[in-house]
Parts: C-alpha cells; sequence; structure tokens
C-alpha cells in the first residue's frame, strides 16, 4: 500500500455480472478473456448461478448494495478503464449499477443479456425499461442478439438482415454511442453482425461455425470488447477485434470437450 500507488503495466477493466460455475459463461468468461487480451480484470458479482453445460440448476442474486460496494472496492483502488455489464438480474440491480456508472464516466460495454440459451431467465422482465432508461444512455456500446434487440424494442424478433439493421439503428436510439446488434442467431452461412453509430453503419461478417460449443460466446464477446476499449481503441475496432477473438475461441472449442452438453469457448 502506498499514497500515490504506480500505474498498472496492464490497463484495468471491470466486469460487473453472473458467476457460473461452469466458467463457460458471466465472471468467470469474463476474466478469461480480459486475460487473453491483455488487460487485468476485476470483478463485481450480481448473482452466482450454479450451471453447467446442461443448464442452469439455481440462482441466488446478490444485494443491489453489495453489488455497489464491489463497484466502489475496485474503483476507489484500481484505474479501471472501462466497464462491462452482464447479468444483472433485477430491477434493483440495475438501478444501483446504473447510479454507480453515472458517477464513473468511463467507456461502458452493456451486454443487455436477458435469458440464458438454456432458457433461464437472467434479467427479470420488469428490468427491462429500467436497462433502457438507466444504463443503457450511459453506454459506449451495448451488444444484443436479435432476441435481446426484440425486446429492448418491443418489436418482433429480426428475420432477415435488412430487418437487423433496422433494429440496430433503431437501438441506438436508446443513447448509447454505439450499438453492435449480433446476427449469429439467422441462419444462413455468415454470421453478419451489424455496428452503427452516429459515424455510420458496418457490417462485421465471419463464416459460421456449425458446433454446439458455444456456452458464454455473448459473454466473451461483450468482454473483449470492454477490454479493447480499455487497451484505448475506438468502438469500431474495439468490435472487429472482439469478433476475431471470439472467432478464434469459438473454432478451439470443439478441442476442449469439457461437458455433456454445450461446451464453452476455448481461450
Ligand atoms: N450464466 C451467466 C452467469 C451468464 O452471464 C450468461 C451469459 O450470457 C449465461 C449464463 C448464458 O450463457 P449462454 O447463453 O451462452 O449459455
Amino acid at each position: 500500500p502506498s499514497d500515490s500507488p504506480a500505474s498498472p503495466l496492464l490497463p484495468v477493466a471491470l466486469s460487473i455480472a453472473g458467476s457460473d460455475s461452469s466458467a463457460g459463461a458471466g465472471i468467470q468468461a469474463d476474466l478469461k478473456t480480459f486475460a487473453a487480451c491483455g488487460v487485468y480484470g476485476a470483478t463485481a458479482i450480481t448473482a452466482i448461478t450454479a450451471q453447467n453445460t446442461q443448464g442452469v440448476a439455481d440462482v441466488e442474486v446478490m444485494q443491489a448494495a453489495l453489488v455497489a460496494a464491489q463497484i466502489q472496492a475496485v474503483v476507489n483502488d484500481m484505474p479501471v478503464a472501462a466497464v462491462k455489464t452482464g447479468m444483472l438480474a433485477n430491477r434493483e440491480t440495475v438501478m444501483r449499477v446504473a447510479q454507480e456508472l453515472e458517477t464513473l464516466d468511463l467507456p461502458l460495454v452493456v451486454d443487455p443479456l436477458m435469458v440464458s440459451s438454456s432458457g433461464r431467465v437472467l434479467l427479470a422482465s420488469d428490468a427491462v425499461a429500467t436497462m433502457k432508461s438507466a444504463l443503457i444512455p450511459l453506454a459506449a456500446l451495448i451488444t444484443p442478439n436479435i432476441d435481446e434487440a426484440a425486446a429492448l424494442l418491443g418489436q418482433p424478433r429480426a428475420q432477415d438482415l435488412p430487418e437487423v439493421i433496422e433494429q440496430a439503428l433503431a437501438l441506438l436510439g436508446l443513447g448509447s454511442d454505439a450499438v453492435l446488434l449480433t446476427g449469429g442467431h439467422l441462419p444462413g452461412e455468415e454470421s453478419v453482425d451489424v455496428f452503427c453509430s452516429a459515424d455510420g453503419l458496418q457490417l462485421l461478417r465471419s463464416p459460421k461455425l456449425t458446433h454446439s460449443h458455444t456456452h458464454g460466446t455473448g459473454c466473451t464477446l461483450s468482454a473483449a470488447a470492454c477490454a479493447y476499449l480499455a487497451l484505448g481503441k475506438p468502438a469500431l475496432e474495439a468490435c472487429r477485434a472482439a469478433k476475431a477473438y471470439v472467432q478464434q475461441a469459438l473454432q478451439a472449442a470443439p478441442k476442449l470437450q469439457v461437458g455433456r452438453g454445450r461446451g464453452p469457448l476455448n481461450h
């Protein structure tokens, strides 16, 4: 301890998210991603899930005050360069996290996740409005998939690329600086993500992989984008680099052979 701490050699990124006991998604995916992308990862845990590659068995949500205390403990000690939010569980936590982040003015990536791929609700439905009004306007970037985009907009799920583009532009109206709407769940040979900001719109394309070892893909993408923002990249470049990171971790995933269900990415 010292009164004037030295600057860390690595930028610090903070993940505010849920714990996944199987370490494929959530806080654990974020820490692996931060380490691989060259940033130091700190965490504020919002909920503990008992889950594996086959599904979520149980969830206990932390008190919002404890989430706030974790955020304060980190930012009062470390020069956090960027923040991401993942599972926020309920309205009270969304509100409390937004209050904490409002005072910090740091680049923020919001992964507006609502339901796990196995079908477990990770954000109470009455928290979506608060996420829209209090948290998303603070964000440098939001990273919804097409189901989350539909839920945020109160519209049907996009069926094709023109509809994804339309929804990405509509999401920009919620007040984040940029939107990365991931189209990987659409049918087709390619996974096409739509990036938009005040500077315009870009399509980020990658070949679609056909295996099912995709547990934690959304968490990993938003964590990588957060890491690259912490390293000083502008949002579009951070998204391109994050997509490339996810692509290689997905490509390597079948080699892991961990668990009997939808396995994790290989970082
Ligand atoms: N559990 C936690 C704690 C998460 O943060 C996430 C992230 O999206 C998931 C589960 C869901 O992961 P997936 O939908 O990739 O299985």
